[in-house]
Parts: C-alpha cells; sequence; structure tokens
C-alpha cells in the first residue's frame, strides 16, 4: 500500500492533500508540530496524527520511524509544514531569518533525508516539496520567507539529479496565494493589492493544490522530475 507522510497537515494545503491522498486510497501520516490540529485531521480521514517540528532532527527522525512502525515506510514525502512572518527587510532580525530558514528549508532537507533510505531500497519513491511563488518572483516584507523558499526549489532540482535514476521522484509545488489561515495572517493591505494583480482575480483554495500533489504523487507524473508545478492563479506564467 502506499503511505504519505504529509508535514503541516493540521490546516490549509496540508490538510487538503492529506484529505485528498486518504481519499485516493493512501495510507496517510499527519505531521504537525500542533498536536490537536494534527489528531483532528488524522480522526476525520482515518490517518496517523504525529506530533512533530519539522526542523528537529531528532523529532523528525521519530515522526518517521512511528509512520514506518504503525503504516509503513513513506512511499510518498509531501513537505509541507511551513509558517509566514512578514517585517520590513530593515526590521527583520537574524532570529526571524534563522527560524524561517530552519522550518522550511531545514525541515525539507531533514524529512526528505530521514525518508530516502528506504524510498532507495525500494527503487521508488516520490517527494513533494512545497515552494511558493515567491520564491521565484520574490515578496515585500518577506525576504526570508522567499529566500527560504527559492531555497526549496534549487534543493528539488538538485535531489532530483541524484536520485530520479534510482526510482524517486522529487518536485516541487509553487502556489501563488491560497485561502488558508497563514494567507489570512497577511495584512489586508498586501491580500488586497496582490488579488487586484492576479490575472484570475481570485486566490486559488487549497483543494486546488491538493490536486496538484495528487498528480505529482501518481504514475501519470511518471516523467515529472525536479518540475515546479505552479497554481498560481496566472500570478507567475513561466
Ligand atoms: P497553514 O498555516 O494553514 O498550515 C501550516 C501547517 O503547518 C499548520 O498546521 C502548522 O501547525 C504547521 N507547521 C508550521 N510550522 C511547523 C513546523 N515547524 N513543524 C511542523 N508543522 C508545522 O498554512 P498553509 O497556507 O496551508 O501553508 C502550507 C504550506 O504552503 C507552507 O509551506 C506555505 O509556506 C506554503 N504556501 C502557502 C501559500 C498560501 O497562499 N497559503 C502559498 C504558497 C506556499
Amino acid at each position: 500500500m502506499s503511505v504519505a507522510l504529509v508535514t503541516g497537515a493540521g490546516s490549509g494545503i496540508g490538510q487538503a492533500i492529506a484529505r485528498r491522498l486518504a481519499a485516493d486510497g493512501y495510507a496517510v501520516a499527519v505531521g504537525d508540530f500542533d498536536a490537536d490540529a494534527a489528531r483532528a485531521t488524522a480522526e476525520e480521514i482515518g490517518g496517523l496524527a504525529i506530533h512533530a517540528d519539522v526542523s528537529d532532527k531528532d523529532a523528525v527522525a521519530d515522526m518517521v520511524a512511528t509512520c514506518t512502525d504503525k503504516l509503513g515506510a513513506p512511499t510518498h514525502l509531501i513537505n509541507n509544514a511551513g509558517h509566514v512572518h512578514q517585517a520590513r527587510f530593515t526590521d527583520l532580525t537574524a532570529d526571524d531569518f534563522d527560524r524561517m530558514i530552519a522550518v522550511h528549508l531545514r525541515g525539507t532537507f531533514l524529512c526528505a533525508h530521514a525518508v530516502l533510505p528506504a524510498m532507495l531500497a525500494n527503487g521508488k519513491g516520490c517527494i513533494i516539496n512545497m515552494a511558493s511563488q515567491l520564491g521565484q518572483i520574490g515578496g515585500i516584507e518577506l525576504v526570508h520567507y522567499s529566500a527560504a523558499k527559492a531555497g526549496i526549489i534549487g534543493l528539488t532540482k538538485a535531489l532530483a539529479r541524484e536520485v530520479s535514476t534510482q526510482g524517486v521522484r522529487v518536485n516541487a509545488i509553487a502556489p501563488g496565494p491560497i485561502n488558508t489561515p497563514l494567507v489570512r495572517a497577511l495584512s489586508d493591505d498586501w491580500r488586497a493589492a496582490k488579488s487586484a494583480e492576479l490575472p484570475l482575480g481570485r486566490f486559488g483554495e487549497p483543494e486546488d493544490v491538493a490536486d496538484t500533489a495528487a498528480f505529482l504523487c501518481s504514475d501519470a507524473a511518471k516523467i515529472y522530475v525536479g518540475q515546479t508545478l505552479s497554481p498560481n492563479s496566472g500570478d507567475v506564467m513561466l
């Protein structure tokens, strides 16, 4: 059976991906550092809740070990956990920067590092890393977030080059603004300006990103390697 480990699945995009993959027949492990949120999602979809901070190496090792014990080794990893924080560059502290990189970039590295040995041993696996269009175009007052997401795109391409001949596909998703608690935490001004400039004229929904993830997880995406797919309301056109 396919086993999907989805981080940050207690809310928003990760929750929608967990729901979609469970509906598609995957056994789903719901990782989140909000234990109550992880439990609620897991109960709803019949999945396994695992409490873990993806920036913590030991916690990530425990998360993957728990998933492997209870459901089997992850065949699919969706590196989705993340947070946002907005500040002008001159007000940004080194601690803000370090935390952003730790959760998004180090977290993506740690989770991929923890699941890859079993995937390589099986000669098959799929890793999806949640980037952002802001890693492609940059976001005002979001230098640390944009840098972390650009790093995720680079990590995705390099890892894909390294492991694709061994059966593991690594890809990224770079969503545009999606209606989740994360985006609702940004300023009203930011959201109004962003909405106005979107060719589609509206933000996406978490289920739109879940559709993209479900595709990348499936055999229909068998020749997708090191790609960054962009469910982004037309904001970035590559
Ligand atoms: P969200 O706030 O709704 O959900 C994020 C989840 O991640 C929460 O349940 C939170 O508890 C969890 N989380 C945060 N830090 C964690 C950590 N260190 N360890 C484990 N879990 C952690 O946010 P969302 O909008 O669903 O965002 C999901 C991902 O999509 C993030 O990586 C985000 O950067 C990315 N993204 C979001 C948008 C958007 O517009 N919403 C756009 C592009 C990219």
